[in-house]
């Protein structure tokens, strides 16, 4: 269950200001109610800094330091909804931790998520985040995502939150058979948002939209 730390329902953050949000991505084209329920029910404007807060619940993305960005949650929506399409995933696989706000989604519709970010005090800090949150099935990792993270391998999810400019192979390795690998890819100014599921050794890939992520870097901070 999600705790918040905002139950005064005032100001920026309040039911109303989230209730507009929700309105606006049913009206992009959010049909899942579950993936709503939960952007309703997650604060993210503990995500942000304070000085953000009060756009936590624009439909944009915003600076979290080290170069980074907190999801558009249009995307964070978008990208949840193609993850849960054929039921409850078992094992995810997050690539991108950030702030740990896509991860906190995911969590409420995951057995456990995998989430992997190279730099070391955003990973701290959405570790203590969703500690405070009382979200516990989260396993999280330092470390280059380009790898993927191969002793929990297969998932049956793995999802992608920086563009690399080809899919990292390590990560199409990682799939378990019938999984789902949701996946920007392209170069840095625009990107293709994937959905490639594993049949055995082939796989099927599918274009759920354009997109703009921060790349996905080699190598770890
Ligand atoms: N998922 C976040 C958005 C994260 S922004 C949200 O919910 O809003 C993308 C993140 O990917 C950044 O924190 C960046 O440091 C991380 N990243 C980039 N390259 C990476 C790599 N090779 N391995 C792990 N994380 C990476």
């Amino acid at each position: 269950m999600i705790s918040d730390r905002d139950k005064s329902g005032i100001g920026m953050t309040s039911a109303r200001t989230r209730e507009r949000l929700i309105r606006r991505l049913k009206e992009e084209g959010i049909g899942n109610e579950a993936v709503l329920n939960r952007i309703r029910e997650v604060p993210r404007h503990l995500f942000v800094d304070e000085a953000l807060s009060s756009r936590a619940y624009e439909d944009t993305a915003l600076p979290i330091g080290h170069g980074q960005t907190i999801s558009q949650p249009y995307v964070v929506a978008r990208m949840t909804e193609a993850a849960i399409a054929s039921g409850r995933p078992g094992k995810v696989l997050e690539i991108g931790t950030g702030c740990g706000y896509q991860t906190a989604v995911l969590a409420g519709f995951s057995g456990t998520v995998y989430s992997v970010e190279r730099i070391a005090p955003l990973l701290k800090r959405a570790r203590d985040r969703l500690r405070q949150l009382g979200i516990h099935n989260v396993r999280f990792r330092h470390g280059d995502g380009w790898e993927g993270w191969r002793a929990n391998a297969p998932y049956d999810v793995i999802l992608v939150t920086a563009a690399p400019p080809e899919t990292p192979k390590a990560l199409l390795q990682q799939l378990a058979d019938g999984g789902r690998l949701v996946i920007p890819v392209g170069p840095r100014t625009h990107q293709e948002l994937l959905e490639i599921t594993r049949r055995g050794d082939d796989y099927e890939e599918r274009v759920l939209g354009h997109v703009i992520f921060v790349p996905l870097l080699p190598g770890v901070d």
